[in-house]
């Protein structure tokens, strides 16, 4: 099994990206587990691409190691798109993923629940020691509702209906949300390229 260095730091999005890819026989560590140190990846682009690709390029260039990295976020399309690439910080320097889900109520507040209409975006990068470079996009649509509902998972979790579910990402199990999430359907595409390639 060939080993792949995660570029997050992100717990949660390991533990998915790892559940996930062993299916497909990759082995995903942490940067941490590769012995890379905690330095911060500026993430500065104005797309999920710009910054999956920066992010997957920079643990390269220091690993010579293939690697892959994840960058996602929730689009609400009352809000124009927002937060978008800007998710993590939507409530601020400070931001926390309790913040973030207290402003987004708030700027939806009044809206009725056909028109909180919204899409988590998940853009796989995979960057080889070569350069070379594959990227894989997934989305999966659903509604912010009007209240946190559930314990599991992270982020918006708790406000996103997937589109065909009665139950918030916050209320399902971790392997529920892996069959049908944005970042499933990325992995599976990138999946598809990596075969494509012959493998890794
Ligand atoms: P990133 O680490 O810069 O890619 O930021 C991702 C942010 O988008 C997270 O901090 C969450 O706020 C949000 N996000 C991305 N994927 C998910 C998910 O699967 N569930 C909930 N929130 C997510």
């Amino acid at each position: 099994m060939k080993t792949i260095i995660a570029a997050s730091k992100n717990e949660h999005k390991i533990r998915e990206i790892t559940a996930i890819t062993e299916k497909y026989g990759m082995k995903v560590i942490s940067r941490d587990e590769a012995g890379i140190p905690d330095f911060e990846i500026e993430e500065d682009g104005e797309t999920f691409e710009e910054n999956s690709y920066k992010k997957a390029y920079e643990i390269m260039k220091y690993s010579n190691e293939i690697t892959i990295a994840d960058d996602s976020g929730l689009e609400v399309e009352y809000l124009n798109g927002e937060p978008g690439v800007y998710s993590a910080r939507y409530a601020g320097d400070n931001a926390n993923d309790k913040k973030n889900n207290e402003k987004l109520l708030c700027m939806l507040d009044g809206v009725t629940y056909t028109d909180r209409r919204a899409k988590f975006v998940s853009v796989i990068t995979v960057v080889f020691p070569d350069g070379e470079t594959l990227v894989a996009r997934g989305e999966c649509s659903g509604h912010i509702i009007d209240r946190e509902e559930g314990e599991f998972g992270f982020g918006y979790d708790p406000l996103f209906i997937p589109n065909g579910y009665q139950r918030t990402f916050g209320q399902m199990n971790e392997e529920t949300k892996n069959k049908i999430s944005h970042r499933a359907k990325a992995l599976e595409e990138m999946e598809r390229l990596l075969s494509e390639r012959g493998g890794i």
